[in-house]
C-alpha cells in the first residue's frame, strides 16, 4: 500500500473525465481503492479513492470524505482496469466505475441473525406453550426466532413474553455464508487421453502468471470438463476463478455440473438476481469468501482480490459485447484484466472468433485443440438443401427431404429440432388490397406479427399494436397477409404435418426465465418429440435423444453489411447442427439455403472448419478488416435527420489526417431510425497497430460538442453493424 497524503483523488460514478479531490479527515486512513462516500453538490455519493490528486487545489476549498466503508479496498488491478477500459472505449472512468460499484447495500455489514438462548432461570408462571419452547432450548444452544416458532408451534408472542421476563436472552449470530467453498478435489472426472493432453497444455501456463489459452474443440469434446480442471488448479493455488458465459447459456444444467464437480454451487452473477442476492455475492467476492464465480459478462467487473483464472465459455459469442452505456467486449477486456492481475485466461469455443484463431495462429495464445467428441460420438452428417430446387411446397417452410427425415426420427422415438432464428409469426405484414406494409412509427423496421399474443411488434424498440382487423390504410376488412416465416408460423405447419408429435416452441419471448428453464428440463427428459426454436435452443444444451436438426433459413445471417456475417453464420450453424447426435446416436442436419455454393455452406457440408478459417482469414486480411485492421463506428443520432447529418458532416470535416486511416460515410445507418432517432454512421478503418481510441478521442476534442438532442456514440471494435 502506498502512503497517500491528506488530499486524495476520488472517482465518483458520474460521467466526468476524471476524479475529484477530497480531504481525508483526521483519524481516517485511506488507500488506493478504498470505498468511500463523498459530498458532491447537495448529495452524498459513493466513490473510490483513486490515488494522489492530479491538480493542486487550495486546501480550504476542499470538502472532506464523509465515510470510509469497512470493507477491503478494490484491488489495484481493478482500479487500473477501470482506467484502461475507459481509455479504450472512450467512456468516462466514472461510468466504467459504475459497472463495478453496482450495489450500495453490499457495503453495509451483513445483518446478524437474532437468536435466543435459555439461561436456566424458569419463568414465574409456566404454561404448556412456554414449556415447549424451553424444552427445545434446554441444550443451551441459541435458536433463531423463526426456527423456534416453527419447531415449537407456539405463537411468536410467547417467545416475546419470555424475552421480556428475562427468561430468554437475545444473542446475535453471524449470518450464514453467501456461498460455500468449492472443493477442487471433490469429484474430479477421468479425462480421456485427448482431454488429458489438452489439460497438460493448459497447465504449461503458470498459474501465477498471465497467459492465454484458446481451447478449441468440437461441440461435445469435453471442453467444460477440461476447464473445470483448470478452475481446480486455480483454487488449489489459493486464487479465485471466474467463468463467464453468455447469459443464455447460464443454466441450471451448467451450475449443477459445477456443483457435482466441486461439491458446492458457485457464486452466480446475472441479470436475474435480486438486489439482496447481488449485494451478498458482490461482498463475498470482495472479502474473498467466494472462490469461484459463474456469471454473465458484467461479472468481469466484480471486485476480486485474488483473481487467478478467467474462463470465457463460447468466447466467440456476440453476447460478450455490451453495446449500451460502456461499449466494452468482455472477452477482450478479460484478457486486459488478466494481464493486470497476473492471471490466466481460457477462451473456449467450438467455433472460435477469427480474432482469437488468429492470435493462436500467431503464437500469442496457446492453441489447445480437442478434435474428437467424447465417447467417439460422430459429428452430424450435414446436407445443404437448395431451396431453388428442393425447396418446400408453396405455403410451407419445411422441405420434403427434411420432412421425411423428421417422420423417420419420430418413428425411432428420437427428437428433432426445427431451427429458425426469428421470433414471432411473420416478419412482415401487408394489406392484400392496398399493399400497405406495417412499419414501426419510430424505427425503420417492419412490425413482426406475434399471433400467439395477437400483436404486431417492433423488435428494435418493443412498440406494439394489436393486430388490426381492418387495414389502417385502406379500410379493407380481413385483408392482412403475413409474409415470411417466424417460429410461430413454423409451429403451425408442424402441427399440421406432424400432428402426433409432442411439440414445443421455444424463444426468448415465450415466458419467464423460470418457465423457459422448465421447458429445457422437459425436453431433456424426453417429454417432447419436436422442438421448434430460435437460437435460445442452439446454445449449450445437450439433449440425448436429439438426432435431427433442420435449419429452415441457413442464409439468415449472410444478408447484412456486416464484416463478420460469414463468421457469425458459420458459428451459429455449427452450434445448432452440433445439437444433433450426441451420446451414442449419430445425428443428421439439413441446411435450407439459396446459396449452397457459399463458402460457409460448403465448409458446413464438408465438415471443413479449417477450410472455413483459412478462407475467412484470407478475406479479412485482404480487406484490412479485423483482426488485420481496426474499426470504430460513430453513430450520430438526433430526432431530426438534418441535424444528425449536419453534425456528421461537421465531424468528417474535423477528422485529423493520419497515415492509413480511412473514413467511410456519413451515411444512413443500416437501421436508419430507432426509437424516433435518425442514425447516421461514420466508420473509421485503421491499420492494426494504430491507436484508434486516442485518434477518435483527439478528433472529438477538436470538434464541436453535440448540442440539443444530438448524440455521438463511439463504438471501438464494433460487433454489430445495424
Ligand atoms: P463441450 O464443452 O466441449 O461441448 P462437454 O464438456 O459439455 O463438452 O462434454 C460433453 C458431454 O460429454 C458432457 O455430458 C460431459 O459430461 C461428457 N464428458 C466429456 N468428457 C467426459 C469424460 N472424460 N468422462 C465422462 N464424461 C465426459
Ligand atoms: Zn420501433
Amino acid at each position: 500500500m502506498s502512503e497517500l497524503g491528506n488530499i486524495v483523488a476520488v472517482m465518483v460514478g458520474v460521467a466526468v473525465e476524471g476524479p475529484y479531490s477530497y480531504r481525508v479527515p483526521d483519524g481516517m486512513v485511506v488507500e488506493r481503492g478504498s470505498i468511500v462516500e463523498v459530498p458532491l453538490g447537495p448529495r452524498q455519493i459513493m466513490g473510490v479513492v483513486w490515488g494522489e490528486p492530479k491538480d493542486m487545489v487550495a486546501h480550504n476549498r476542499l470538502r472532506d470524505i464523509a465515510v470510509k466503508f469497512d470493507v477491503p479496498p478494490l484491488s489495484g488491478e481493478l482500479v487500473d482496469m477501470i482506467d484502461w477500459v475507459a481509455r479504450y472505449t472512450l467512456a468516462s472512468p466514472g461510468m466504467v466505475m459504475r459497472a463495478v460499484m453496482r450495489s450500495r447495500e453490499a457495503l453495509d455489514p451483513p445483518r446478524p441473525i437474532i437468536a435466543y438462548r435459555f439461561e436456566g432461570e424458569e419463568p414465574q408462571r409456566m404454561t404448556d406453550a412456554r414449556q415447549r419452547v424451553l424444552e427445545l432450548l434446554d441444550d443451551g444452544m441459541a435458536w433463531a426466532k423463526a426456527a423456534l416458532v416453527g419447531a415449537s408451534g407456539v405463537s411468536p408472542s410467547v417467545i416475546d413474553g419470555l424475552v421480556k421476563q428475562g427468561v430468554l436472552t437475545q444473542v446475535e449470530l453471524p449470518p450464514p455464508p453467501a456461498v460455500l467453498p468449492p472443493d477442487p478435489d471433490h469429484a474430479p472426472i477421468d479425462l480421456n487421453p485427448v482431454q488429458q493432453e489438452a489439460l497438460s497444455q493448459i497447465r504449461e501456463l503458470d498459474v501465477q502468471k498471465f497467459g492465454v489459452a484458446l481451447l478449441d474443440g468440437v461441440t461435445g469434446s469435453g471442453k467444460t470438463e477440461v476447464f473445470f480442471e483448470a478452475v481446480a488448479d486455480t483454487l488449489r493455488a489459493g486464487r479465485q476463478a471466474l467463468v463467464l458465459l453468455p447469459e443464455i447459456a447460464l443454466t441450471h444444467t451448467f451450475l449443477d455440473r459445477f456443483e457435482s464437480r466441486f461439491g458446492a454451487r458457485p457464486a452466480e452473477w446475472h441479470s436475474d438476481m435480486t438486489p439482496v442476492q447481488r449485494a451478498r455475492v458482490w461482498r463475498s467476492v470482495l472479502t474473498g469468501e467466494a472462490r469461484a464465480v459463474v456469471g454473465a459478462r458484467s461479472a468481469l467487473f466484480l471486485p476480486f482480490h485474488e483473481l487467478g483464472l478467467i474462463v470465457i465459455d463460447e468466447e466467440h459469442d456476440g453476447a460478450f459485447k455490451q453495446s449500451d452505456g460502456v461499449n466494452y467486449h468482455a472477452r477482450d477486456m478479460a484478457v486486459v484484466r488478466a494481464n493486470l492481475a497476473d492471471a490466466r485466461v481460457i477462451l473456449s469455443s467450438a467455433t472460435p472468433s477469427v480474432e482469437s484463431r488468429n492470435n493462436a495462429d500467431q503464437g500469442r495464445y496457446k492453441h489447445v485443440r480437442i478434435d474428437v467428441r467424447h465417447d467417439d460420438a460422430q459429428l452430424p452428417d450435414i446436407t445443404a438443401l437448395d431451396m431453388r430446387e428442393e425447396g418446400p411446397d408453396k405455403g410451407d417452410w419445411i422441405a420434403p427431404a427434411l420432412a421425411r427425415d423428421i417422420f423417420a426420427a419420430l418413428d425411432r422415438g428420437e427428437q428433432a429440432l426445427l431451427f429458425l432464428n426469428r421470433r414471432g409469426y411473420a416478419p412482415l405484414t401487408l394489406c392484400r388490397a392496398c399493399g400497405h406494409q406495417y412499419q414501426c412509427p419510430d424505427c425503420s423496421s417492419w412490425l413482426v406479427e406475434h399471433r400467439f399474443r395477437g400483436v404486431l411488434q417492433c423488435h428494435y424498440c418493443g412498440h406494439e399494436v394489436r393486430r388490426p382487423e381492418v387495414c389502417g390504410q385502406c379500410g379493407e376488412k380481413d385483408s392482412l397477409v403475413p409474409i415470411g416465416p417466424g417460429i410461430e408460423r413454423v409451429a403451425e405447419e408442424a402441427a399440421r404435418r406432424f400432428p402426433n408429435a409432442r411439440r414445443v416452441i421455444l424463444s426468448s419471448d415465450m415466458g419467464t426465465t423460470g418457465q423457459i428453464k422448465e421447458r429445457f428440463a422437459e425436453i431433456a427428459r424426453g417429454d417432447y418429440d419436436l422442438i421448434i426454436g430460435t437460437q435460445l435452443v442452439a446454445k449449450g444444451h445437450h439433449f440425448e435423444k436429439l438426432t435431427l436438426v433442420g435449419v429452415l433459413d441457413a442464409d439468415l445471417g449472410l444478408a447484412h453489411g456486416d464484416p463478420r456475417a460469414a463468421e457469425k453464420t458459420f458459428q451459429l450453424l455449427t452450434q445448432v447442427t452440433g445439437r444433433a447426435g450426441r451420446a451414442a446416436r449419430s445425428g443428421k442436419a439439413y441446411l435450407q439455403t439459396y446459396h449452397p455454393e457459399h463458402p460457409v455452406m460448403q465448409a458446413m457440408v464438408k465438415g471443413d472448419r479449417e477450410g472455413f478459417y483459412a478462407h475467412e482469414i484470407k478475406v479479412r486480411e485482404e480487406g484490412g478488416l479485423p483482426p488485420f485492421g481496426r474499426l470504430a463506428a460513430l453513430i450520430i443520432s438526433a430526432s431530426e435527420h438534418e441535424a444528425a447529418l449536419g453534425h456528421a458532416r461537421h465531424l468528417l470535416g474535423k477528422a485529423p489526417q493520419a497515415e492509413g486511416v480511412r473514413l467511410f460515410g456519413p451515411a444512413d445507418a443500416p437501421v436508419a431510425m430507432v426509437r424516433g432517432r435518425h442514425r447516421i454512421r461514420l466508420l473509421v478503418q485503421s491499420p492494426k497497430t494504430f491507436d484508434l481510441s486516442s485518434y477518435v478521442r483527439f478528433w472529438l476534442t477538436g470538434a464541436d460538442k453535440p448540442t440539443g438532442n444530438l448524440r455521438v456514440q463511439v463504438d471501438i471494435d464494433p460487433v454489430s453493424f445495424y
